[in-house]
Formats: C-alpha cells, sequence, structure tokens
C-alpha cells in the first residue's frame, strides 16, 4: 500500500475544500510534508490574509521551510514557491503551523488523519519511493549499532576520540548520547522513543521514522561548537 497525504480546509468553520493524493511509497514524515504541500498550495490560492496549518509533526512543519536537500525536498519546494507570491508585496500577511499530536484527536485533524488512514492505495508494481524510504531500509544495521552503542554520535567519539568534537548536530546537547536521540533530540522528534525500556516494536518504528537516526552522513557532522543563548 501507499503512504495517504490529506489536506482538509476550513474558513470561518466550515470546511469548504480537501485535497488527497497517494504519496507513492514514503515515511510518515514523507506522507506529512505532502499534506502540508497540499494543505499551503490550496490555502495560498485563497484571498486570504492568515493560514493556520494544523500537523502532528513539527518536524514536518520545519521542513516545509527548508528548501536544502533532503527527502521531499520537492514538497518543500513547491511550498517555499507558493509562499513566496503569498508573502510578495503583502506585509500583512501570516501564516501559522500548530502541533496537534494525533493521540489528542482534536477534531479538526482528526478527521483529516481518518481520512488518511482510512483511505487504501496499492502500491503497483514500480512506485516511486522516497530517499527516506530507501533509508529506512537500512534500520538493521542501524539497530545494531545503537544496541551496542558502536555507532558515529558523541558518546562514541567522548569513549574511543576523545580529542574530537562530542556535541550533537541539533545544537543542544553537549554529549550526543543514546538517550537524547531517542527522547530529546530535535531531529528525531516526529516519534520520540521516551519508555527507558522501550519495546523492540516501537525500536524499530523509531529507526523507520527517522533514517537518518545512528546513520553515517555528512549532513549529521556536529558543529564545531554550540551556538550562543539567544
Ligand atoms: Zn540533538
Amino acid at each position: 500500500m501507499q503512504a495517504v497525504s490529506v489536506a482538509h480546509f476550513w474558513r470561518l468553520g466550515e470546511q469548504v475544500s480537501s485535497s488527497k493524493a497517494p504519496a507513492r511509497r514514503a515515511t510518515a514524515l514523507d506522507a506529512e510534508l505532502f499534506a502540508i504541500r497540499l494543505g499551503v498550495v490550496k490555502a495560498t490560492s485563497f484571498d486570504v490574509k492568515c493560514i493556520i496549518i494544523i500537523t502532528d509533526s513539527l518536524t514536518a512543519a520545519r521542513r516545509a521551510v527548508d528548501a536544502s536537500v533532503h527527502s521531499g525536498q520537492a514538497h518543500s519546494l513547491a511550498i517555499v514557491q507558493a509562499l513566496r507570491g503569498f508573502f510578495t508585496n503583502h506585509s500583512d500577511r501570516l501564516i501559522h503551523f500548530w502541533d496537534c499530536p494525533s493521540k489528542a484527536q482534536w477534531s479538526l485533524h482528526f478527521l483529516a488523519h481518518e481520512d488518511a488512514t482510512s483511505t487504501k492505495i496499492a502500491a503497483g508494481c514500480h512506485p516511486a519511493t522516497s530517499l527516506d524510504a530507501l533509508q529506512s531500509k537500512s534500520a538493521a544495521a542501524r539497530a545494531t549499532r545503537a544496541i551496542l552503542n558502536h555507532a558515529s554520535i558523541g558518546e562514541f567519539r567522548q569513549c574511543f576520540f576523545p580529542a574530537e568534537c562530542t556535541y550533537c548536530p541539533c545544537g543542544h546537547c553537549q554529549v550526543e548520547t543514546c538517550r537524547h536521540i531517542f527522547a530529546n533530540c530535535r531531529r528525531f522528534a516526529y516519534f520520540p522513543l521516551t519508555d527507558l525500556v522501550p519495546t523492540v516494536k516501537d525500536f524499530v518504528k523509531f529507526l523507520k521514522e527517522h533514517p537518518s537516526a545512528f546513520a553515517f552522513s555528512s549532513q549529521d557532522r556536529p558543529p564545531s561548537k554550540l551556538p550562543e543563548p539567544p
């Protein structure tokens, strides 16, 4: 089955439209980013001054306005293009991103969530596959690194290469530990592992939802130093 992305449009308390599209073979984060694209592109076509995007993933919201190379970059570029037209010559226009966890079952978000999860679309023989979905296939190797604490993270470098940087690439942790990655790092906030003893099912899901966790990537190099506090 393919992932499905859905956006519902509400204005002045009434649903005025909806969009739904297959997201091909993609992670939940990719599908959420596509849903934000559907929402932003449609909403900016209306004559409105303020857009509120309700999502269950602030990670997807951040990716939405990040035009750099990443999984689902095409969605981000479409969003940025739509927002450029929305804001150009209109300094009074606003867009807000509201974080609404699916488990809260808040009505507006829950309706769209149910719409997406209840729609089944066959993947076909050769569905397009996102970068993150491809990388999620490497979950077995990354699981081994995480379990053995033998991965390219600050905790490992502190032990075996003490002269090297131990900071987390998120910039908010002096020593990038497994615990930080699982529960507190904003890079992996889409599906955090907050239980001290997570189930194997949740552990595997965490790795699949976060393909860069415990992976070797030039994009995960830590900063030379932590940023100064604001
Ligand atoms: Zn971090």
